[in-house]
């Protein structure tokens, strides 16, 4: 089985804040060739660093259907970053074989249980992130990656 993992969590600096989630677990896994580093919101356009997003609306399922946006705190659109961002993801795993992904916990990308609420005030609710929305809707399996460190 090999991984589609958030390159954050592997240790390179592609999060909003210009810095990383690194685990030695999942720079372990990269290491190992089980797990491909990956960043939708990079791959999406965005710069790094960037203004934080959230999800105006439900969850990703609905930014996919076009009934939710995706905005910066200050307003910015970048809905279809985001959605670019989730076909390359998808791309990558179709390219690599690779039917699994661990995903970084609450990122509006990447979360697979939880994301922040679209108030910019650090409130999480219930919902999947675009990427990890759009891989569980191709049949790839998506990991919240807290709950895989838990389990290793
Ligand atoms: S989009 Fe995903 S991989 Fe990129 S920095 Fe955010 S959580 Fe990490």
């Amino acid at each position: 089985m090999i991984y589609i993992i958030s390159a954050c969590l592997a240790g390179f600096n592609t999060r909003y804040d210009g810095k990383n989630s690194f685990s030695e677990v999942f720079e372990e896994l990269v290491r190992r060739g089980k797990a491909i580093p990956f960043c939708p919101e990079q791959a999406g356009g965005l710069p790094t660093p960037r203004e934080p997003s959230e999800i105006i609306g439900k969850d990703g399922f609905e930014v996919i259907e076009g009934k939710a946006r995706v905005l910066t705190r200050d307003g910015k659109d970048v809905t279809e970053q985001f959605l670019k961002g989730a076909r390359e993801t998808l791309k990558l795993a179709n390219i690599t074989g690779a039917e699994a992904a661990i995903l970084k916990s609450k990122s509006p990308s990447c979360g697979c249980k939880k994301i922040y609420d679209g108030s910019f005030r650090g409130v999480l609710k219930d919902g999947l992130g675009v990427t990890a929305a759009y891989l569980k809707s191709h049949g790839i399996e998506v990991i919240d990656s807290d709950d895989y460190l838990e389990r290793h």
